[in-house]
């Protein structure tokens, strides 16, 4: 048998560019397809997770932990560039890999010294990146960059741009995962739910491309669902009313309380007298670790050999009312001390949906009988509250009453309607109660990065005092403009500048913009003591003058009324 020859990481990088050179998927995927094909079933899987710029497979638990800053250090050492040469390139391309790309090109130093080293493959690249993840504990940071900084003494320019892409996870080369899955069906001749089904039920982009690539239809068709693979969560449209909801599901919804926690994935799997079981956030991390109580729970309530339930966690106080989020957010950060955590913030556990009951996979399953079996193996542990109704009006005050327990609305879900991981679509309807928008002023703005990098993008908003004329910020945001409005915004807010420091331009306060939020929640941060969650621009509101804007007083009133309906943490108090 042939010896396979190891992909060098430069045929990886000049594939990238070929691809990022055409603006036509149809051509993306000939070139992406026909690199794939040739590499080896050994390199396969890092070539293809490399291809879609991630170190690591969607559900690994692995993180670079590496930031702008360590990629910054490792080439002031490595290239020395002056200060003037930074920002003329990041003033030409706001992209960091074409930034690190030309840095190595104008520096004869590295390039020399590529000349004697061995060339990367992309299995070096990828086992560098394993051990900089695996990198943990005291003195980690050191052994970290000194890893990358061994990579990048090995790179060539080009490959230097593409190691630059993967470590600060912006790849934008137009080859998407989705693409990659439309790649692999038309390389192999698969069909792409397939494909599509496969990589949804692993997790793992990479071990879908071997499997299509060595294995065929009938590898991909043996895949299958696996407890502690955590599984993208279903997501929820939104929904204007419950009206609307009933008509989207032809008439019947099942109404949920959607409570304002954190999601989680919990897999059981119990062996003699042992239960294994893991918790994943709804970002796929496992957070068993700080959670002991809930583990507990479902270990001794869950009546099932294996399972996969899916909840939401939540922090109440005695009288049952939820807190605000962020007072559970400290509980799931905690790493140490966990047991005193568990004392001071006790969680609730509401489950709502089962994914697997016995190794008998249920997302095809009807959402009724999830439900059902749910109900059946769930012991004493808490549902999240539910109503089945035609009926608009009967919806309508279930909704009601779920604002008025503290949560955020209701989740309509459709009774015939199967899980469908990763997707927001119309099976799964969000109604929440609209808040306030808020007129605010903005005071300061900073140059974007990326696409955005030639506007004024991220902008700090404030609230007035009209007592005193100060402004009390409150939040940043760079949500909700088009690109013409970006373009204006800019050139008027550069009109009103007193002053630049770093990226951000403080200007005069006369900007107004309509805001719309989540969530107003306690800051240590801003002098107010308040701040917006998930804020975003509705409306630019050039028609307004800051005299006109909302006082911080309204903000304040607001804060206090969502208290009226959550338990109490410490508050902030007025201003
Ligand atoms: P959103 O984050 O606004 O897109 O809403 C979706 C989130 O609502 C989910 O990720 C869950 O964390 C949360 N949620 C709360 N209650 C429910 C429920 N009954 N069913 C599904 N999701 C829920």
């Amino acid at each position: 048998m042939p010896v396979a020859i190891a992909t060098p990481f430069q045929t990886l990088a000049e594939v990238s560019e070929t691809i990022m050179g055409t603006t036509k998927r149809l051509e993306k995927m000939e070139f992406g397809g026909t690199f794939l094909s040739k590499v080896s079933s050994e390199e396969i899987e890092v070539a293809a997770l490399l291809l879609i710029g991630r170190p690591f497979p969607r559900t690994s638990q692995r993180t670079l932990a590496l930031d702008w800053r360590a990629l910054n250090q490792i080439l002031e050492e490595l290239l020395q560039p002056s200060p003037e040469l930074l920002r003329e390139l990041f003033a030409q391309s706001g992209d960091i890999g074409e930034v690190v790309h030309q840095l190595f090109l104008q520096s004869g130093k590295i390039r020399q010294s590529t000349l004697f080293t061995t060339p990367l493959t992309i299995q070096d690249v990828h086992a560098t990146f394993v051990e900089i993840a695996d990198a943990q504990g005291a003195g980690s940071r050191k052994r970290k960059t000194g890893l990358l900084r061994a990579l990048f003494t090995r790179a060539t320019p080009l490959e230097a741009k593409y190691i630059a892409k993967l470590l600060v996870g912006d790849q934008r080369i137009g080859f998407s995962e989705g693409m990659l899955e439309s790649t692999i069906a038309r390389a192999q001749d698969l069909p792409l739910d397939l494909v599509r089904r496969a990589n949804m039920l692993t997790g793992n982009i990479g071990e879908v491309t071997r499997i299509a690539f060595f294995e065929g239809a009938n590898g991909l068709k043996k895949v299958k669902l696996c407890a502690f693979i955590p599984l993208l969560p279903m997501l929820a449209a939104q929904a204007e009313n419950v009206e609307d909801a009933l008509k989207t599901h032809g008439g019947q919804s099942a109404f949920e309380m959607k409570l304002d926690g954190a999601r989680v994935q919990i897999h059981m799997q119990r062996q003699n007298e042992h239960a294994r079981i893991r918790v994943f956030s709804r970002r796929l991390t496992d957070v068993s670790a700080s959670l002991p109580d809930v583990i507990q729970l479902v270990e001794t309530q869950v009546d099932a050999r294996s399972c996969i339930l899916e909840g939401e966690v939540l922090a109440e106080g005695k009288d049952g009312r939820p807190y605000p989020f962020q007072h559970l957010m400290r509980r799931f950060r905690r790493v140490r001390n966990v047991e005193e955590m568990v004392h001071e913030i006790p969680v609730t556990l509401y489950l709502f949906d089962l994914l697997m009951h016995d190794d008998e996979v249920l997302i095809d399953t009807p959402y009724s009988s999830r439900r059902e079996r749910l109900v059946a193996l769930r012991g004493d542990i808490a549902l999240v509250k539910q109503l089945v109704t035609t009926d608009s009006l009967a919806a309508e005050s279930f909704f009601d009453e779920s604002i008025k327990a503290g949560h955020e609305g209701l989740v309509a879900k459709r009774v015939d309607s199967t899980y469908q991981p990763g997707k927001r679509g119309k099976a799964w309807l969000k109604v929440k109660r609209a808040m306030e928008t808020l007129d605010l002023v903005i005071i300061a703005a900073e140059w974007g990065t990326g696409r955005r990098h030639k506007w004024l993008s991220d902008y700090h908003l404030a609230a007035r005092d009209p007592e005193t004329g100060e402004y009390h910020m409150l939040g940043k945001t760079f949500k909700g403009l088009t690109d013409v409005e970006f373009e204006d915004i800019t050139q008027r807010l550069l009109e009103l500048k007193i002053e630049q420091r770093g990226g951000v331009v403080t200007v005069q306060p006369r900007i107004v913009v309509e805001v719309e939020y989540d969530e107003i929640q306690q800051s240590p941060t801003y002098k107010s003591g308040m701040a917006l969650r998930f804020a975003r621009i509705k409306r630019l509101r050039y028609d307004k003058d800051p005299s006109q804007s909302d006082p911080i007083q309204r903000v304040q009133e607001l804060y206090d009324s969502q208290f009226e309906r959550k338990a109490s943490t410490n508050r902030v108090g007025k201003t």
